[in-house]
């Protein structure tokens, strides 16, 4: 089985997005870092987590959407990501999952945000089926 791993280079100017094997990729893991073209790269796992552009929900993306709402990934709102002008974040799927309690400082993040809780329970849900 192969995966695919991303390095980004420190700061993040670009990506490297290449296969590698399943064993090769737990070393990698292991050191976190990988030396190519003599510098030495950052290694983040690309996840395969859908999170569509138009709606910001995990599990599909913008081309199998079913939402007619748009929604910002910075702050929520009725625009788009590249349109937003909001200097603040506002993670619109922790404001659907905390819509009863929406004053929690826990869903000022961006959707975008690796930390996000939705997001990690996504990850935790996608680790789960796989197998390694
Ligand atoms: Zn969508
Ligand atoms: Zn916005
Ligand atoms: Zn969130």
């Amino acid at each position: 089985m192969y995966h695919s791993i991303s390095f980004s280079s420190v700061p993040k100017t670009r990506n490297l997005v290449f296969e590698t094997p399943a064993a090769e990729l737990h070393k990698l893991k292991t050191i976190k870092k990988v030396p190519f073209k003599r510098k030495m790269y950052n290694l983040t796992e690309v996840h395969h987590i859908n999170r569509c552009n138009f709606c910001q929900s995990f599990g599909h993306t913008t081309k199998d959407c079913r939402y007619n709402i748009l929604s910002c990934a910075n702050c929520a709102g009725r625009h788009q990501t590249k349109e937003c002008a909001s200097n603040y974040h506002l993670c619109v799927n922790c404001y659907t999952q905390n819509s009863l309690n929406s004053s929690d400082p826990a869903i000022f993040h961006s959707a975008k945000d690796l930390n996000c809780p939705c997001f990690q329970e996504e990850l935790a849900r996608f680790r789960k089926s796989r197998d390694y």
